[in-house]
């Protein structure tokens, strides 16, 4: 049975900003463009990088890239990112993506450190992650090395797009996406050790703001605000009332020179991106070896019976997946034994709990860095243990098979529990698909006014 769950970051993103045109000017720095500027660095790559990044490729260009922007606490929560009490719920794209892992910043925890999208915190982190990335990448760990390199790719985005003076930052967008692209451009290898290329990129992200500015440097002259006088201002007052003039009149005046302008800032953005990619994949281990095939009959799930986790209410390693991200009434709850008389579980201190699920229901499910890699034809053995109470809706186990786009291909499920209070075992076996790359575990409950605990998970590789 095809089940896809999974909500693109950019549609989420859009949202976010439609709801937050009810509270503020609809003024929001790059979003697409991202996406074409990480696609377009991947492409000016030699062929045998691309091959090599061929399995992540997609994911750098469509989500990775865009991880800082979804690293906030919003996510997963009320508010459509404004607050709104009228919005609906964000889904937690930052669990489901351990994005505040990659991004080494956690705002929920208030752990690790993060750094400003604008100079000159933003060259500093193109660094940094550029060093955390090759760290990854030398070790062969392609998925978490590309994650990385995505946050990285950001940060350099942001700095070639007016980030000091953000009356242009906010409105500053290419319309004709296909613009953005080389042809014929060779980057080069920014260092001979990793420490000194990302010392050279930070300073090459420099240069790159400079740059972008003084692309806009003629245009902002002839609207009557120099560029010094602009990042002045800016600097003093984010949306300096001038600056957000004399930028509205330049884009009612010269709507082809400012469109050409950004196209040009996002196309030296495009040089930086691949620069910083090839110094990358120089560190990498070479030839990229896909991992050793799972050991069977081995338990391959992480933090299976949920008793790992920090202070945020959630269990290390997995998220709550909001099936109707309108509804006020559902909780999911990383349950903790409390007396004698209340002990929801069937091992340990903790469980799963789903509590009061909408109708299309709750999921506890596994996070993208801990999902289990298939390959093709592989024979799994998946089971949990549930206990349901007072539920009228089906809650099941189910397996969901993706590719290497992360897309959901085949999702198989179990019978429902019987909600008769006691700890029933739900199972199933099922074989990798045709271009399965990975596997999830997704512990569902739905509509009823119930409760549903789960507790120890067990995925096994069938011996071949
Ligand atoms: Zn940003």
């Amino acid at each position: 049975m095809m089940c896809v769950r999974f909500v693109r970051a950019g549609t989420v993103l859009v949202l976010g900003l439609g709801l937050a045109c009810c509270v503020a000017p609809p003024a929001y720095p790059w979003g697409g463009e991202h996406r074409q500027i990480s696609a377009a660095a991947i492409e000016s790559l030699p062929g045998q990088e691309q091959e090599y990044l061929r399995l992540e490729r997609a994911a750098i260009a469509e989500r990775y890239c865009t991880f800082p922007d979804i690293n906030w606490p919003c996510y997963g929560q009320w508010g459509g990112g404004t607050g709104d009490p009228r919005a609906a719920r964000m889904p937690d794209l930052r669990r489901l993506w351990g994005v505040s892992f990659y991004c080494q910043w956690d705002p929920v925890l208030q752990k690790g450190k993060g750094y400003a999208h604008a100079p000159p915190q933003s060259c500093a982190a193109a660094g940094v992650y550029f060093a955390n990335a090759v760290k990854a990448l030398e070790k062969g760990r392609l998925e978490d090395g590309c994650r990385v390199l995505g946050v990285m790719l950001h940060y350099i985005q942001d700095s070639g797009s007016l980030p000091r003076i953000q009356p242009v930052h906010r409105i500053f967008h290419v319309r004709a996406t296909e613009q953005i692209g080389l042809d014929g451009f060779t980057p080069r290898v920014l260092g001979e050790t990793p420490a000194e290329a990302a010392q050279a990129l930070s300073g090459r992200v420099e240069q790159l703001t400079g740059w972008t500015e003084q692309r806009l440097a003629p245009l902002l002259a002839l609207a009557g605000m120099p560029l010094e006088d602009a990042k002045r201002q800016a600097a003093q007052q984010t949306m300096a009332p001038a600056v957000v003039e004399a930028v509205a009149r330049l884009r009612a005046e010269k709507p082809a020179e400012f469109e050409a302008a950004a196209v040009d800032c996002a196309n030296e953005c495009v040089r930086v991106c691949a620069d910083a990619i090839h110094s990358a994949l120089a560190f990498a281990q070479k030839p990229y070896v896909e991992p050793e095939p799972n050991a069977p009959n081995v338990n391959l799930v992480f933090n299976p019976s949920f008793e790992e986790g920090e202070a945020d209410g959630v269990p290390a390693g997995w998220c709550v997946g909001w099936l109707d991200l309108r509804d006020r009434t559902g909780r999911a709850e990383w349950y903790r034994a409390g007396t004698h008389w209340e002990k929801h579980v069937r091992t340990g201190r903790y469980s799963t709990l789903a509590l009061w699920p909408p109708k299309p229901g709750l999921d506890w499910q596994q996070t993208w860095p801990q999902a289990v890699r298939v390959r093709p034809g592989e024979q799994y053995r998946a089971c949990v243990w549930g206990k349901a109470v007072a539920t009228t809706g089906g809650s099941c186990l189910a397996v969901e098979f993706s590719d290497t786009d992360y897309q959901p291909i085949l999702t198989v499920k179990t019978t429902a529990l019987t909600p008769d209070g006691t700890w029933q075992r739900l199972g199933l076996d099922a074989a990798a698909p045709d271009r399965a790359r990975w596997l999830r575990i997704i512990l569902h409950a739905a509509g009823n006014e119930g409760a549903v605990w789960y507790d120890d998970v067990e995925v096994v590789r069938m011996p071949p």
